[in-house]
């Protein structure tokens, strides 16, 4: 059986609707519904039943019944904070919940014999470029608290693989976009602060402003370039990370992106070309803890997975929009 973590959240909720299309293996998903939905959880279950468990990582009794309950042989975990301008501003949520919630996890699979796991990973745990694209070789020196967390976490699966042969895969995602192309689960962040589905939310409204963080970075046009890989691709990587944890039982870590950079201003004009709206655009001082350009060299996760993103940047904008609208 597999145990998702977070899989009420946007990118977990992508990767169970894969598994329970393409897998006939049994699911259970954990998720404290802090930031993901119940509702996922329900249209989730409407394609295939699975369990679902409401707990917390950072309840380790929570853990215990959870392994307990259920007969796991493979985790997926998603379960995180992810806004990197939270984590400076408020470090402590981000080490008690990424870093403490995931060391209970993993200590939780030891002590039941649990030997794989996909991990979250993210391209914050380069921090600022050295070169572009980012291949997994580059210097790892997180500039923020969430970059700071994922990386300590790569650290620790490290050391558990030589102590505990726990096998782990890491997909250091680049930036994630779009929704289910059928249109039944999507990206719901409250408050929202992703790029693409800020832009939308301000197309679909005229009383909406979008607010661009910073237009005087040493790029093509000033403002942020970023990767951006589609969900339902992003989604393959990971059935992919399982079969290939499963087959050669040797943890790795792979970027996940499509080694094609886009500006903010170029993803507001194409935000624009797909909604075919008016959209007011005020720029702003830079974000804390942005760095200016991040692409991913994805040649390893092609060559050893057999990835291959499929999906362009405005095919992601097209299915983010028609979820936005319903
Ligand atoms: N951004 C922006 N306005 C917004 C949200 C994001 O200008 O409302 C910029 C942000 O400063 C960054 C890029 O868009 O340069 C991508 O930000 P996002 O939060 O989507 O992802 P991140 O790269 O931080 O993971």
């Amino acid at each position: 059986m597999i145990l998702v973590t977070g899989g009420a959240g946007y990118i977990g909720s992508h990767v169970v609707l894969r598994l329970l299309e393409e897998s006939d293996k049994d699911l259970v998903v954990f998720d404290n519904l802090e930031t993901g939905h119940m509702s996922t959880i329900e249209t989730l279950r409407s394609v295939r039943n699975f369990d679902f468990v409401r707990g917390n990582l950072k309840n380790p009794s929570d853990l215990e019944k959870l392994f307990k309950g259920f007969d796991v042989d493979s985790v997926i975990h998603f379960a995180a904070y992810i806004r990197v301008e939270e984590s400076v501003k408020n470090p402590r949520k981000y080490y008690s919940n990424n870093l403490v919630g995931t060391i209970n996890l993993l200590n939780k699979m030891v002590d039941h014999d649990v030997k794989r796991i996909v991990f979250s990973s993210t391209a914050a745990v380069y921090g600022e470029p050295k070169y572009v694209p980012i291949d997994e070789s580059h210097p790892r020196q997180p500039i923020n608290p969430y970059g700071k967390t994922k990386l300590m976490v790569e650290e620790i699966l490290d050391d558990y693989d030589r102590a505990y042969d726990l096998k782990s895969i890491r997909l250091r995602y680049f930036n994630v976009a779009g929704a289910d192309s059928e249109n039944r689960i999507g990206e719901s962040h409250i408050p929202e602060t992703h790029l693409i589905p800020n832009i939308l939310a301000s197309a679909k409204d005229p009383n909406k402003v979008f607010n661009l963080f910073g237009d005087d970075y040493d790029t093509k046009d000033g403002t942020c370039v970023r990767d951006y890989v589609n969900i339902e691709d992003l989604a393959s990587a990971h059935i992919l990370a399982l079969k290939y944890l499963e087959k050669t039982n040797q943890s790795d870590c792979f970027n996940i992106g499509t080694k094609n950079g886009s500006t903010v201003k170029e993803v507001f004009d194409a935000c624009k070309k797909v909604t075919n709206e008016k959209i007011n655009l005020k720029i702003n001082p830079r974000r804390d803890g942005d760095p200016q350009s991040l692409v991913a060299d994805n040649e390893k996760a092609k060559s050893i997975l057999n990835w291959q993103p499929e999906n362009t940047l405005l095919d992601s904008i097209k299915t983010a929009y028609a979820w936005l609208k319903k």
